[in-house]
C-alpha cells in the first residue's frame, strides 16, 4: 500500500541508503512534483522523501513546482512535513555548520504561486474559494520542539528561533541586500523555505524547517561573498549528521491521532471549495 505519514523534502543523500525504498510517481492538479516520491520506513514511521530540486538537482529554487510538491505529499497520506534547507548566516556568530530552527519567516520571493485558494478554475474543473489564512506563526510548534530536542541529543547545539528570509534567487544576495537583511535583525537567508511553508499551512499540514548554515552571507563576512562550491562543501561535510538528526525528528513527531497543534486546525470551519487529497 502506498502511504506515508511524514514527508521530508531534501536531497537524495537523505534516503539513498535506506533499504526497501519504493519509488512512486504522483501527478497532481498542479502538474508534476519535482520528482517521484521515495517511500520508506524510518524509526517505525512511514516517510515520503521528495528531492526538492529533482534528482540530479536540475531545478533551481524559482522553478520548483511548490504547489505540486506539497499536494503530492498530502496525497500519499503525509500530514507532517520536514523541509530542511541550506542557508547563509546573516550574523558572524552563525558560521558554517550552525543548525538554526527558525520560528519566523520573511518572504522576499517575487514570482512564485503561493496559494491554492485563488478562485481560479483548475484544469480539472475544480473551483477553489478565495481564502486568507492566518500565518503569524509559520512553523509547527510540535515539529520545532522535536527538531531542537533531536539536535541537542546529538550534541549539535541548535539555535532556537530566528528569522529565515527567503529570496527569489537563483543568484546570491548583493552586499547591500545582505547588510539590509542583517540590519533588520533577520538570522539566515535561503531560497527554498517559501512558499513551501504557506502551502503546507493551506493544506492543514505541519511544516518544520531546520536550516544548516553553509556560509556567511555577503554582508556578514569580509571576503568575496558566497560561492556555490563553498556551499556544497559545507553541506557534504554535514549531511551525515543532518540525516541522523532528521531521522530522530521523524521518530519523535507526534502520532497522527495526537496531533493537536494550530497547523492541524488551520482549515477548521473554512470552505475551501476543493477536495483535499
Ligand atoms: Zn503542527
Amino acid at each position: 500500500m502506498v502511504n506515508a505519514e511524514i514527508g521530508v523534502i531534501g536531497g537524495s543523500g537523505l534516503y539513498s541508503f535506506l533499504e526497501d525504498v519504493t519509488e512512486v510517481r504522483v501527478d497532481t492538479p498542479y502538474g508534476r512534483p519535482s520528482d517521484s516520491l521515495f517511500l520508506g520506513e524510518v524509526g517505525g514511521r512511514r516517510v515520503a522523501f521528495l528531492p526538492r530540486h529533482g534528482r540530479g538537482h536540475h531545478l533551481p529554487p524559482h522553478r520548483i513546482n511548490y504547489r505540486a510538491n506539497m499536494w503530492a505529499l498530502r496525497s500519499v497520506g503525509v500530514r507532517q512535513v520536514l523541509g530542511p534547507c541550506a542557508v547563509g548566516g546573516l550574523r558572524p556568530e552563525y558560521g558554517p555548520g550552525t543548525l538554526l530552527v527558525p520560528d519566523q519567516l520573511v518572504d522576499r520571493t517575487k514570482a512564485r504561486t503561493q496559494t491554492y485558494y485563488d478562485g481560479e478554475v483548475r484544469a480539472d474543473g475544480a473551483e477553489p474559494n478565495v481564502l486568507h489564512l492566518g500565518f503569524a506563526d509559520p512553523y509547527c510548534p510540535a515539529g520545532r520542539r522535536a527538531a531542537l530536542a533531536a539536535a541537542r541529543a546529538k550534541s549539535w547545539d541548535p539555535v532556537d528561533g530566528g528569522t529565515l528570509v527567503v529570496v527569489e534567487g537563483p543568484r546570491f544576495s548583493t552586499r547591500a541586500e545582505s547588510r539590509w537583511h542583517a540590519a533588520m535583525g533577520w538570522s539566515v537567508v535561503g531560497m527554498t523555505g517559501h512558499p513551501e511553508a504557506v502551502l503546507a499551512r493551506e493544506l492543514g499540514l505541519c511544516y518544520t524547517t531546520t536550516t544548516l548554515v553553509t556560509d556567511l552571507d555577503a554582508g556578514a563576512e569580509a571576503g568575496e561573498g558566497v560561492s556555490h562550491g563553498e556551499v556544497l562543501k559545507v553541506f557534504a561535510a554535514n549531511v551525515d549528521r543532518l540525516r541522523s538528526v532528521l531521522f530522530d525528528v521523524v521518530a519523535a513527531l507526534p502520532a497522527e491521532a495526537d496531533r493537536d497543534c494550530p497547523c492541524s486546525h488551520a482549515l477548521d470551519g473554512l470552505e475551501t471549495g476543493i477536495e483535499l487529497p
